[in-house]
């Protein structure tokens, strides 16, 4: 069977089958764009289950695009606390303010206007453009590349772009009518049947008869992903100093990882408690206890952070840069980002 013949067959059991098996989801009611671009983005970096409940508050506070438009970047950035990536959530707000300005308030329709958008690439046009308006459009990413993939048993690396562009063309040329239907028929398979690890659920899948990887046995080496760059390593001490209930946080870098975001004090490299007091020394403070926090190994994109934490009870610190918060400022008002978090928890107040 010819490729474009195999795919053409998968559209319409894959559409009924999403039709009748597709869960429940809080953004899939009502088809409203907006609504569907706040979960596209923030399910590019978190599984559905953990996106619900911040969806959910995310929409409570911030109901509309003008709501968005005109949040405090601060109060935008606690919102997205726990979510990681937060360029993202900027992104957000500075298109929903080109939205305001260029398309009186209303997201536009198509995936190529959608795609002048801050943030927005060519996967969220596609989601957004089909699943809210039906346009023709494809939505490719990493669930739907390996399911069509599996399905015209393609061992191209899914890590190349070239690959996706090609998946993009093939899927554009068979794109049903129920567009909306049929992309996100595509992730849900790939989510829930056609899983990346071990082996998928093929007795259970719509598209068994069309699938070439299946039939061929090759569904435990499809997709195949050559790994070419290592993410750099870097090591990190971060130290909550504490004195008289506050504790010491400053504000990161204007631009970067993690730009504009709020931090412990964090020295560049893993330090012992003995360098960890030398350290104190330098910045002239006395210590009253030095209570390690643990580690923690966080994996960003391009990057691996190595960290140990350090509590520093402190007796008496002279001048100083920080901001010195209350411990509720820090759940209120300064956004911390996810690779401090776990300290963050264990910090014991007396
Ligand atoms: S038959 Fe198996 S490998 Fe093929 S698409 Fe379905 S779940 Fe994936």
């Amino acid at each position: 069977m010819e490729e474009k013949d195999r795919l053409q067959k998968i559209t319409k059991p894959l559409v009924t089958w999403y039709q009748k098996e597709g869960r429940i989801l809080p953004w899939r009611e009502g088809k409203d764009p907006y609504h569907i671009w706040i979960s596209e983005i923030m399910l590019q970096q978190t599984r559905i289950e953990a996106v619900k409940e911040y969806y959910k508050r995310f929409i409570k506070e911030l109901p509309t695009i003008q709501d968005l438009a005109n949040i405090e970047e601060e109060k935008l950035l606690k919102l997205w606390e726990g979510l990681g990536y937060y360029n993202r959530a900027r992104n957000l707000k500075k298109a929903a303010q080109m939205i305001e300005e260029k398309y009186q308030g209303k997201m536009p329709k198509s995936a190529k206007e959608l795609l002048n958008l801050p943030g927005i690439g060519e996967y969220t046009a596609g989601a957004i453009s089909s699943i809210a308006y039906d346009e023709k459009v494809p939505a490719v990413d990493g669930n739907v590349l390996r399911v069509v993939n599996r399905i015209i048993a393609s061992k191209k690396d899914v890590l190349e772009s070239e690959t996706k562009k090609e998946i993009t063309q093939k899927l554009t040329e068979i794109m049903p009518k129920e567009a909306g239907d049929f992309n996100e028929g595509l992730m849900e398979l790939g989510e829930l049947i056609c899983l990346p690890k071990g082996k998928p659920f093929c007795e259970k899948c719509p598209l068994q008869n069309y699938c070439l990887a299946r039939e061929k046995g090759l569904t435990e080496e499809i997709p195949v992903r050559i790994q070419k760059t290592k993410r750099k390593r870097e090591e990190k001490t971060v130290l909550v100093l504490i004195d008289k209930g506050k504790i010491a946080i400053q504000k990161r870098a204007e631009t970067g990882l993690l730009a504009r975001m709020y931090e412990f004090p964090t020295i560049e490299k893993q330090l012992t408690i003995k360098q960890v007091k030398e350290q104190l020394k330098d910045w002239n403070i006395q210590a009253k206890s030095i209570t390690k926090l643990g580690t923690h190994h966080h994996i960003f994109s391009h990057r691996e952070w190595d960290m140990v934490g350090f509590q520093i009870e402190c007796e008496k610190v002279n001048e100083s840069e920080w901001i010195w918060a209350e411990r509720e400022k820090l759940e209120e008002i300064y956004p911390i980002p996810g690779p401090y978090a776990p300290f963050k928890k264990k910090i014991q107040l007396t």
